[in-house]
């Protein structure tokens, strides 16, 4: 048998995350380490060790739908991890995470005022005030992740329903973090 590492039960830390944001909203800021971590490992390393052993959420697809069978285990339909649809979201993601950003930055300078509710699948407004009392921090950190955690919970989500209709970790035929990584990694080794 292969011998576990600690990395190997950060599909734990990815339940935790997830259930910290319904207690309290400024814990989506950890998720940053899962947006910066990757990018710092596949520019200086040229590698998808991320993804390969450090990503939790990856883990937990694989925990979900291979070892408590909540996956239907069909084969992924080939369209999801075509080159346009990979990178046709991504660039829907990235312009949702400049929105989130810009909205950030509206409340940063007294533009617009703090909203304590997550968008879901960046259609659905869904109440959240419960998980922050307000003036703990500057209104703009709150609004970041009140806006960070939704697109956590979302692409969450997202990864989870694709799981259970086709294999396990189907969404990382498209995750945006995997794309980008994989398009620095061949830059990269095309560099050397
Ligand atoms: S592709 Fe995305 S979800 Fe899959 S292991 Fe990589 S970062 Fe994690």
């Amino acid at each position: 048998m292969k011998a576990k590492h600690w990395y190997d039960y950060l599909w734990v830390y990815a339940i935790i995350y997830f259930a910290l944001g319904f207690f309290n909203i400024l814990f989506a800021w950890l998720g940053m380490i899962d947006f910066l971590l990757p990018l710092f490992l596949a520019i200086f390393g040229g590698n998808k060790f991320f993804c390969n052993h450090l990503c939790g959420r990856g883990q937990l697809f694989s925990k979900l739908g291979t070892d408590l069978k909540c996956s239907r285990c069909k084969p992924t339909p080939r369209w999801m991890s075509s080159k346009w649809f990979r990178y046709g979201f991504l660039l829907f993601f990235l312009t949702m995470f400049g929105n989130m950003m810009f909205q950030t930055y509206l409340v940063a300078a007294g533009a617009a005022s703090l909203r304590e509710a997550i968008k879901l699948f960046w259609t659905f407004r869904v109440p959240w005030s419960w998980t922050y009392t307000g003036g703990t921090v500057a209104d703009w950190v709150a609004q970041f992740s009140f806006g960070f955690y939704s697109l956590m919970l979302t692409s969450l989500l997202l990864g989870l329903i694709v799981m259970v209709l086709y294999k396990p970790r189907t969404w990382c035929a498209f995750c945006p973090m995997g794309t980008m990584t994989q398009g620095i990694c061949k830059l990269k080794n095309k560099e050397l």
